[in-house]
Parts: structure tokens; sequence; C-alpha cells
């Protein structure tokens, strides 16, 4: 029986890459020039923002961009993502105040977002699941309204877009990841996106341990912050340039693949999928169903256990969701009296199928025979 992982990197041809990656060998500038700057330049273009960072990932991304900021306090943020997201607010000495999301976009409620306000918050912290925007311009008018930041973990949605603009200039800054499960990869990376320039130079500074402007102009060792080594070697970069150029026919196959799964699992009872509201178009960078236990029969996790016994890889995005894993509960206590009623029921119950470029049609079909048949 044919193994189909989860997910599976598009990449280059290698004599595209080549070329690139002797000229850096001759070159011996290994990290953070020539390559680095075309691949900053490329997505800054490509995404319609004034500044992109290269980081060396979308972790790194977030906790410099945290940082940077000099927030305080407490940052709200959906129990509903993956680890990184908490944990890059833990690095930064934040506290996480975890707020429910929409069971329909699975993305975070902007009603509960308002209602988790206090005069300790310094930032909203939103994640653009599985490629779907969030309600981004309610969150803008929320952020406005009680003077707070608002930074988007954009770690999955490179391409997806909202209101006819690319995801990336939105909020204060929004990061991304360029690791192997999303929809262009480095190998590893991140890049951070944003219209400020002070943040942009401070990103700079703090990918390369706080040192004045980034390693591109002479140093100046009395930091500007506490920075990371996080920079981007110039081999990532240039597998970043060209994967880029695939991009676009990349979101185009993926919808196809999606619209054959939406038309083979649409009709039966106890799936459903998240919505994706009529700003948004999402990149597809995954493709989760949610199933209800009793109207469909059986339940998430033996459905994963029935596909995996056909091997057919499939994740349980997220389970644990951060409130319930066990550091942050040893972290916070008070986390235990925490409910969060439609991220639990999403945590047990969504299931991520594979999803990449070049799946076929008829795994796809072989996946909803298996999914209809274990009903
Ligand atoms: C993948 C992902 C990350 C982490 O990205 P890295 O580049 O591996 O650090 C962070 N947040 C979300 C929501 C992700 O999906």
């Amino acid at each position: 029986m044919k193994f189909i992982p989860i997910t599976k990197p598009e990449l280059p041809d290698f004599k595209k890459i080549e070329k690139k990656y002797k000229h850096i060998l001759f070159s011996k500038m290994l990290t953070n020039s020539k390559y680095v700057r075309g691949l900053e330049d490329k997505i800054k273009l490509f995404l319609g923002v004034k500044y992109a960072v290269a980081v060396s990932s979308c972790t790194s991304g977030l906790i410099l961009t945290l940082k940077a900021l000099g927030l305080k306090g407490e940052v709200i943020v959906p129990s509903f993502t993956f680890s990184a997201t908490g944990h890059a607010l833990i690095w930064c000495g934040l506290k996480p105040r975890f707020v429910d999301v929409e069971l329909n976009s699975c993305n975070i409620s902007p009603s509960e977002v308002e209602k988790a306000i206090t005069q300790d918050t310094s930032a909203i912290f939103a994640t653009h699941t599985w490629g779907n925007s969030c309600d981004i311009e309610r969150l803008s008018r929320i952020a406005e309204k009680h003077n707070l930041r608002l930074i988007f973990d954009a770690a999955q949605a490179f391409g997806s877009r909202y209101k006819d603009k690319y995801i990336g200039s939105f909020g204060d800054a929004e990061i991304f990841s360029l690791s192997p499960t999303k929809v262009i990869t480095s190998g590893e990376g991140g890049i951070v996106a944003t219209n400020n320039k002070k943040l942009a130079e401070m990103i700079r500074a703090g990918r390369n341990y706080g040192v004045g402007a980034g390693g591109d102009k002479d140093y100046d060792y009395d930091c500007v912050m506490i920075g990371l080594n996080a920079r981007m070697s110039e081999f990532h970069a240039a597998l970043g340039i060209e994967n880029l150029k695939l991009v676009k026919s990349n979101i185009k196959k993926r919808k196809k693949f999606v619209d054959i799964y939406k038309e083979e699992l649409g009709g039966i009872r106890g799936i459903s999928f998240q919505d994706v509201s009529a700003s948004a178009e999402p990149n597809y960078v995954y493709f989760s169903i949610i199933i209800d236990p009793e109207k469909f029969g059986i339940t998430r996790d033996t459905l994963y256990e029935i596909l995996k016994k056909k091997n057919i890889e499939t994740k349980k995005y997220y389970f644990p969701p951060l409130h319930r894993q066990k550091e942050y509960e040893r972290l916070f206590p008070e986390l235990k009296k925490l409910h969060l009623p439609n991220t639990e029921y999403l945590a047990c119950n969504a299931l991520t199928l594979p999803l990449y470029t070049d799946l076929t049609e008829k795994d796809i079909e072989r996946i909803c025979r298996i999914i209809k048949e274990g009903k």
C-alpha cells in the first residue's frame, strides 16, 4: 500500500539551484549576503509590503518581533494554534491570555478578544489558521480602539489574501514560516513582514545578536537589543528564491485538490470544513475536516487510526491546544480552570488530511473512500 504523507515540499529542479549553490561556495559568503537580500526584495514585491526581513525560522521571527516591539504584561492569543505561537510569548517573558476561536473560521474570535482586554494587555497576537486569514478588519479596529499592538502569526499564510491584498502588510507585523511543511520553503527560514521602518531595522539588528545595522554596515557592538543569532544562510535564501517562483502555481494545484476533497466529502453527515469568509482567499496550505462523532458515527481519533493502518498520514492539528499542554499548566496553574469550548471541540474533532502538489486525484479518491467506508 502506497504511503501518503501529510505533506511534501515542492522543490525546484536541481539545475535551477546548482548554479546558485556553486556561486555561494565560490564567493565564500555563506550567510546574510546577496541571496538573503535578493529573497527579501523579491518577497517584499510579491507581498506588497515595505519591509521583509529574512530570519532563521518563523519562531525566531516571532520572538524578535515581540521583543523589538517592547511588549509588556499580557498578550491576547488563541490557544488553538501551533505551539511556537505561545512559546514565543514565553521566551519574551510575556503572559499569554488565551481566548477562544470561532467554530466556523477556526480563527481567534474578535468578540472574545475584546472581552479579554485588561489594563495589562499590550497586544493581540493572532494566527491565520490553516492559511485562512483572521477577521483582520475587526481585529484592527479593536487594536486601534484600545491602543494595542496587533501581530499576526502568518506562519501558514504565505500567498493567502485578504480583501484583495496579500497577507503580510496587516497589523504591526506578520511573520511567515519557510519551513518544509508550508506552501513556500527555504529548507528552514522565516520572514518578518512589516510597513514599520523602525521595527524592520530592529529585526535586522536583532537577527544578528542586536548588533547595529544587522551586519550590512560597519558594526556597532553596543547592541540595540538583546538579539539572537537568527540569520538566514545564503543556501536557504537561494532555495527560497527558486521556490518563490512556484508559489502561485503551487496554490492553484492545492486549490484544485481541496475542491476534490470538498466534492467527495461535502455530503457526508458529520463532516464539516473550515469556513472561508468572502474577504479571504486561502493558500490551501492544509486541509482539515471536522468530525461530529455523533453524526459521523466514529470519532476523529478512530478515523485517524483507520487511515494510519492504510498508510495514510494525517495530523491532529492542534491537540492538545496550548492551554491544555503540561508545561503551560505548570507555568500558569490557573489555566486548569480555563475552558475554551470551541478550541477544545476543534482540538478533539479536527483532522488534517494530506495535501501537497504531487498528490494525485487517485490518492485523494483513495483517502475519501477510506473515510466513507470507515464511517
Ligand atoms: C509552522 C508554524 C510555526 C513555526 O514555524 P518555524 O519556521 O518552524 O519556526 C509557527 N506558528 C505556526 C502557526 C506554524 O504553523
